[in-house]
């Protein structure tokens, strides 16, 4: 028979015990858009290279662990969160050593489940001063090409304390160094992130290069100043010129996933996601986009 105080106290632990006791994620409304059911497809977590994993599903997430704590850059659309959560904890870690949340860029497609991510891991969030307002703003700045898509396509969920980086600085966690490349074009805050994993001592240089596409609202044009022109050249030519072992991007179809996955399975000796070319092949897409872009603006009447 057990007495009245231990049958108190086993109410109370079956009250309090939570199976997993990792944070507690509550995701924001859906995004809806044309692509947004796509995009929101759960993936398999996996090892890209070393402490570096792919935690994202339609859309990229890359987890970059250490003892000391975890990077977190992109959270996907809102509903993204709680998968990309999900993805985190069933790799082994958890979403409260996540000590940084970076982004790519602020649409809302790579940003969306940023703030619920937070609210859930305490992390915080640094980003390029243009990226920064935006974040803080839940929404693309005026001066985004896509800003007149108008605030019920783009808008987001608002990010509180982001902390404004400087071009080139390299942030810090445990063993983690990992730098910050402005690339502005596809947006005003655009960053691309560079860090090196290791795997039994083979190191590689590893590189999120943000979307580097020249896709706009009507209306808005590319050619309208030569400063916004050159910003956007000289963002492709700095993904050009990264040291580049292994390239990810925001859009996984951008660095080929699904081929580079099935190339995988098949125990190749080379790992086909160790492709130093990478990131040139990107710029000189972008390049080429770009360029077709200016000539149909200057050939508009
Ligand atoms: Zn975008």
């Amino acid at each position: 028979m057990t007495n009245p105080i231990r049958r108190c106290w086993l109410l109370f632990a079956l009250l309090c015990w939570h199976p997993a006791a990792t944070a507690e994620l509550i995701p924001d409304p859906r995004h809806d858009c044309e692509y947004c059911e796509a995009w929101s497809r759960a993936g398999e977590p996996f090892r890209v290279f070393g402490n570096t994993w792919f935690v994202g599903g339609g859309l990229s997430s890359i987890l970059i662990t250490s003892d000391k704590g975890h990077i977190l850059i992109d959270g996907g659309l809102t509903q993204s969160a709680p998968q990309i959560a999900a993805n985190i904890t069933k790799l082994g870690f958890h979403l409260e050593d996540v000590k940084y949340i970076l982004n790519s860029h602020t649409h809302y497609d790579h940003a969306g489940g940023i703030a619920a991510l937070q609210r859930a891991s305490g992390a915080r969030i640094a980003a390029s001063p243009a990226s920064k307002r935006a974040l803080e703003r839940g929404g693309p700045m005026e001066d985004d090409p896509q800003f007149g898509f108008g605030p019920e396509h783009n808008n987001f969920p608002a990010v509180a304390n982001v902390r404004a980086l400087r071009d080139g600085e390299t942030l810090r966690v445990g063993d983690i160094a990992i730098t910050a490349h402005f690339t502005p074009g596809h947006t005003p805050g655009g960053t691309s992130w560079t860090w090196r994993s290791c795997d039994r001592g083979d190191c590689q240089d590893m590189v999120y290069a943000d979307s580097l596409n020249s896709i706009s609202a009507p209306g808005y044009k590319f050619s309208a100043d030569a400063n916004r022109e050159k910003a956007f050249e000289r963002s492709i030519d700095t993904v050009a010129g990264l040291k580049c072992g292994i390239l990810l991007t925001p859009h996984p179809e951008a660095f080929d996933l699904d081929a580079k996955l099935a190339s995988r399975a098949g125990h190749p000796t080379v790992d086909p996601f160790i492709e130093p070319g990478a990131c040139k092949v990107y710029a000189a897409g972008a390049r080429e986009r770009l360029t077709k872009r200016l000539a149909d603006e200057r050939a508009m009447p």
